[in-house]
């Protein structure tokens, strides 16, 4: 049993319209892909922050090799 994410009514399972006030309902699949696109925009912020540690990393090396 699920309940209307907008007018808190009683919604039978897999209902996608509430058939009270006609607000769409968040179904599994939606939930499953709001997850899934969550999951990939951290992966992409981690990717990102090891890039940027990495041109760190090399921005120092090169600094002390511009020094010498
Ligand atoms: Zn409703």
């Amino acid at each position: 049993m699920a309940f209307c994410i907008n007018c808190g009514q009683m919604q039978a399972d897999g209902t996608r319209f509430c058939r009270f006030c006609g607000g769409q309902q968040p179904g599994e699949q939606l939930i499953a892909r709001l997850r899934m696109e969550a999951e990939a925009i951290r992966f992409q912020m981690q990717q990102m922050q090891a890039q940027q540690m990495q041109n760190m990393n090399y921005g120092q090396q090169q600094n002390q090799q511009r020094r010498w």
